[in-house]
């Protein structure tokens, strides 16, 4: 059977046993889940986080030095950063349509949020721009950093095209770091429909599904947000920039996407998404490299969904309006937040934090939308990295054409 089809079976008990304990049994979930689901769903998850670290180093190092040309590394950045800029600005003004015509929010529902939420202090914009060189790099690894990895990473192959064959034993090693990964990556893969099992049965276990109700038209529009966005925009740009079918793209990165899903965390998935990415979706090796930990580092469209549905949603309970410039606020404070905050569970609160704070709304409106976040986590972090590898497919495809042309002029001159 192949992993695909595992994990879809996977993914559909996880889901069944879940939901049963948490209607039927939910006192002897909390000994399964304690025994069983969660040990397994962490054991799974760990596995895979340990490989991101040396990975990200290792790939992008060897994509660089390999890449040689200065020139084409900063086309290729210049490339992906405006394709993230771009496809969480699009995100965005998605979210806020989509919010503006469900209308999800209610006035009388203030009195029904059961939790508090606390804000967490989001990183400041710029301290993060200036951050991205590390003082120490071997502290960055040893912190997973990921900015400051994917800088030093940058800068070593860099310095490794430049000085060429005297660096042949180190290139080699990277090389050999790289297999020893990879390697690990396609072992832990085999493990991913019982980690996904664990990890989804675990959530929906826990889940209070009382306070759903209540909330069905703001999952409904997050959700319409994300099917809307993932559809139109990512299976857009695949097709008419990367020259790939739209459905083929959506079907071979479906484990990969399945993965996030269990795991709420693009970084953690990362291993498998660049894996998943190289080998089903075709993109070389250097460019994955480079757009995938970029990407799941600076890169959320699903959270930004969710923030723009959170936005509206909020100020429609507090009954506040908000005016255009406050809309070009969201945007804007969005699109610099998920710049600042790395991909792991949860951080998609702390990033709406920051943008409730910008146009003035009561940070305490989080506590809302906090009761339903762990399921929409789980989807949004779907929509994340799928953007990521929508990216990779499309510059890898404009670099192939670039080489193209540039082979022929040469030819012709
Ligand atoms: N869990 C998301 C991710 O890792 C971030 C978030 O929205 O909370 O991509």
């Amino acid at each position: 059977m192949s992993l695909t089809k595992k994990i879809i079976i996977a993914l559909i008990l996880g889901v069944g046993v879940g939901l049963a304990f948490n209607a039927w049994a939910p006192e002897a979930f909390v000994t399964v889940d304690a025994y069983f689901l969660t040990p397994l769903g962490q054991l799974f998850l760990k596995l895979i986080t340990m490989l991101v670290v040396p990975l990200v180093f290792f790939s992008i190092v060897l994509g660089t030095a390999g890449m040689g040309d200065p020139k084409k590394l900063g086309r290729i950045g210049g490339k992906t950063v405006g394709y993230y800029l771009l496809t969480t600005t699009i995100a965005l003004v998605i979210g806020l349509s989509v919010a503006f015509i469900i209308q999800p929010g209610d006035p009388g529902l203030m009195g029904e949020a059961g939790e508090e939420f606390s804000a967490e202090e989001p990183p400041p914009v710029m301290d993060t721009l200036l951050n991205i060189i590390p003082s120490n790099p071997i502290e960055a690894l040893a912190s997973g950093e990921m900015l400051q990895i994917i800088a030093f990473a940058l800068l070593v192959g860099i310095a490794m095209a430049s000085l060429g064959d005297k660096t042949r034993g180190v290139m080699k090693l990277m090389e050999q770091g790289n297999e020893i990964m990879m390697y690990l990556v396609t072992l832990a893969m085999k493990l991913a429909p019982y980690g996904a099992f664990a990890l989804i049965a675990s959530a929906l276990g826990k889940q209070g599904f009382d306070v759903l109700a209540s909330m069905v038209m703001y999952m409904l529009a997050v959700i319409l947000g994300l099917v809307i966005h993932s559809i139109i925009t990512y299976g857009g740009f695949v097709a008419l920039l990367g020259k790939q079918s739209p459905i083929q793209f959506f079907k071979n990165f479906f484990p990969a996407m399945t993965v996030a899903f269990s795991t709420s965390s693009s970084s953690a998935t990362l291993p498998i998404s660049m894996k998943t990415a190289q080998e089903k979706l075709g993109v070389s090796k250097p460019v994955s490299s480079f757009v995938q930990p970029l990407g799941a580092t600076i890169n959320m469209d699903g959270t930004a969904i969710m923030q723009a549905v959170a936005t509206v949603f909020i100020a429609q309970v507090y009954a506040v309006q908000l005016s255009m410039g406050d809309l070009l606020t969201v945007v804007l404070t969005a699109t610099l937040a998920s710049i600042g905050t790395a991909g792991v569970p949860g951080v998609g609160m702390i990033m709406l934090a920051m943008v409730l704070t910008s146009v003035g709304l009561p940070v305490e409106g989080i506590a809302l939308v906090l009761a339903v976040d762990r399921i929409l986590d789980m989807l949004r972090t779907a929509v994340n990295i799928t953007g990521d590898a929508s990216c990779a497919v499309v510059v890898d495809r404009t670099e192939q054409k670039h080489q193209t042309v540039q082979k022929e002029s040469s030819v012709e001159a």
